[in-house]
């Protein structure tokens, strides 16, 4: 087992903070990332409100810049999911797919994940037609027919941000009006390839090799649809990356509770970002958070060094 002084997990704009701050101090530190670094903000197309870009920036553009300036300081990124953590005597235990790691101090910045519909078809379809991420995935259909699943900010966004790939987009939402902000919408509706289907709930997902047919149910009416589509997007909202967790920090669905310092309720364990239980999240609140934690990490490392 390596061990160091802090272990960092997750490699969104929270961890990456926090791991500019807790190498430039010259302590031990390791990022683990399950996936990519950049975590949400590295999906997302266009970031338009992230101060210091007054014309906006790519959000994997600025998260490359996050990781080259954290590498400058020598922070190490290593691939790898972490699957437990226990905390024993101050030490902490990470486990992870690719090796375990003892720490004086974690910093959790896991963020959070796209929700699923939890229809049939949709976990065997995943990969093949199935998407959570317009961004990542919506080059891939080319003049297609596809549809998006939600009615906020995210879904009509990236309903619209797929038109300039897909033929066709059709945008589902289980209520009668979209929720998403007025602007958005408008922009949605003006826009001749979005075909619009209020009242529906997905029912199951078919095809073959891959994606053929979205079904669907209308709420009101009974009546069952069946759409030919070669790509969905479940945009539905974000859970808590915690799992890993399994009860060992105090939390409130699934989101982690901490004080103004970022340390949880076990002595050690610090939580930045969106994986925090609170009412904003963004790149700029996630940033704010991962510096308060990168400096709390510190301090509690030389009250650790100073106590020996
Ligand atoms: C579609 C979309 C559009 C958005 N647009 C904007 C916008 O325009 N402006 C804005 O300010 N914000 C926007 N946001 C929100 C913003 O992306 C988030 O607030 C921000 O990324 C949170 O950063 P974070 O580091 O806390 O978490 P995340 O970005 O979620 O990063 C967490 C990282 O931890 C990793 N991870 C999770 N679990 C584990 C594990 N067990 N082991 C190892 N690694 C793990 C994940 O792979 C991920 O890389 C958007 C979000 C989405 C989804």
């Amino acid at each position: 087992m390596e061990s160091y002084d802090v272990v960092i997990i997750g490699g969104g704009p929270a961890g990456l903070t926090a791991g500019i701050y807790v190498a430039r101090a010259r302590l031990k530190v390791v990022l683990l990332e399950g996936a990519f670094p950049g975590g949400n903000a590295a999906i997302t197309d266009r970031i338009d409100n992230y101060p210091g870009f007054p014309f906006g920036i790519s959000g994997p553009d600025l998260m490359n810049r996050f990781r080259e300036q954290a590498e400058r300081f020598g922070l190490e990124i290593r691939v790898a999911e972490v699957t437990r953590l226990e905390v024993d005597g101050g030490t902490a235990r990470v486990i992870t797919t690719a090796g375990d790691y003892s720490a004086r101090v974690v910093i959790i910045a896991s963020g959070a994940r796209r929700q699923e519909l939890g229809v049939p078809g949709e976990a065997e379809f995943t990969g093949r037609g199935v998407s959570y991420c317009a961004t990542c995935d919506g080059p891939f259909f080319e003049n297609r027919v596809v549809a998006v699943i939600g009615g906020g900010d995210s879904a009509v966004e990236e309903a619209i941000y797929l038109t300039s790939f897909a033929r066709k987009v059709y945008l589902i939402h289980r209520r009668d009006k979209l929720r998403a902000n007025r602007a958005a919408q408008e922009k949605a509706l003006a826009n001749p390839r979005i075909e619009f289907r209020f009242n529906r709930v997905v029912e199951r997902f078919e095809g073959k090799d891959s994606l053929r047919n979205l079904v669907l149910l209308n709420t009101q009416s009974g009546e069952v649809e069946r759409l030919a589509v070669e790509g969905v997007f479940v945009s539905i909202g974000m859970k808590a990356a915690s799992d890993f967790l399994g009860g060992l920090l105090e939390t409130r669905d699934g989101y982690i509770i901490t004080d103004a310092d970022m340390n949880t309720s076990v002595p050690g364990v610090l939580a930045a970002g969106d994986i925090r239980y609170k009412l904003t999240r963004q790149v700029a609140t996630a940033v704010g958070d991962g510096a308060t934690a990168g400096i709390q990490a510190v301090r509690l490392c030389e009250d650790m060094l100073q106590g020996m």
